[in-house]
């Protein structure tokens, strides 16, 4: 399957299943054991991030841009903190949940923007430019392309997360794989770390803040990428 069928699958999915799942997950209903653990170590994530933004004490009127912002459970917690926030998703129903959201929040007016948008199409100048758990929708070869493109975004920093490809997590998902099943959704990419570190190095960018999220179903690795 090529990216552009990739892109696809990945829009149509989180216009569909994938938005109910999600907007569950990335919720606070009842769900299901396995979802909850996802929920717990993406909400580590989502705060890691938050933790290392507001350490710098300067996230007041901070230009950010939320690129993949799913139902912006990293936008909205930035927008609270005085940042403004542009976040943006290939499906329209996640980013029409994230708006929605917001707005229950703060009312009409706000600080956060959002867009339908596919992330390769995004364009102007953000302070930092920040991506959580999309690259799992890339493959290797297209990840460069993505990264490159969201560095030429960003005036200052990167923050990536991904699922790091381990010796114990292919096994894992190897066995995933012989299991399809029902609950089987769009292709998982893990990418190895030291091939996006040299991917932000090409374009510029060096590592400074780092963190490993892992619970039993979820696995990200969270690096920040300050230009050089
Ligand atoms: N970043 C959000 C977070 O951490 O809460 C959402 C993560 S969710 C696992 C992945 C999101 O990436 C989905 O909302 C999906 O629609 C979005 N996505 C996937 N490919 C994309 C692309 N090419 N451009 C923009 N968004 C994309």
């Amino acid at each position: 399957m090529n990216a552009v069928d990739d892109k696809t699958v990945v829009r149509e999915y989180f216009n569909a299943t994938g938005f109910d799942r999600w907007r569950r997950i990335y919720g606070t209903e009842e769900v299901n054991k396995v979802q909850l653990d996802i929920r717990k170590g993406h909400q580590q994530t989502v705060d890691r991030v938050l933790a290392w933004l507001q350490a710098d004490g300067n996230l007041q009127g901070l230009s950010i841009c939320d690129a993949g912002c799913g139902v912006g459970s990293l936008s909205i917690p930035l927008g609270q903190a005085g940042a403004m926030v542009y976040g943006s998703d290939i499906s329209e129903k996640m980013v029409a949940e994230a708006y929605q959201r917001a707005k229950a929040l703060f009312g009409p007016s706000n600080t956060i923007s959002f867009a339908a948008q596919d992330l390769e199409s995004l364009s102007g100048r953000y302070h930092t430019v920040i991506c959580l758990d999309v690259l799992i929708h890339y493959p290797q070869d297209k990840a460069g392309e993505m990264i490159g493109h969201l560095c030429s975004l960003a005036q200052d920093r990167v923050i990536l997360s991904f699922a790091p490809k381990t010796v114990a997590l292919s096994a894992l998902k190897k066995v995933g794989e012989l299991f399809p099943g029902p609950s089987k959704t769009t292709r998982a990419y893990q990418h190895r770390e030291a091939d996006i570190i040299a991917i932000l190095a090409k374009n510029g960018f060096a590592i400074a803040r780092q963190e490993m999220t892992s619970t039993r179903f979820y696995y990200s690795r969270l690096l920040e990428a300050i230009r050089r």
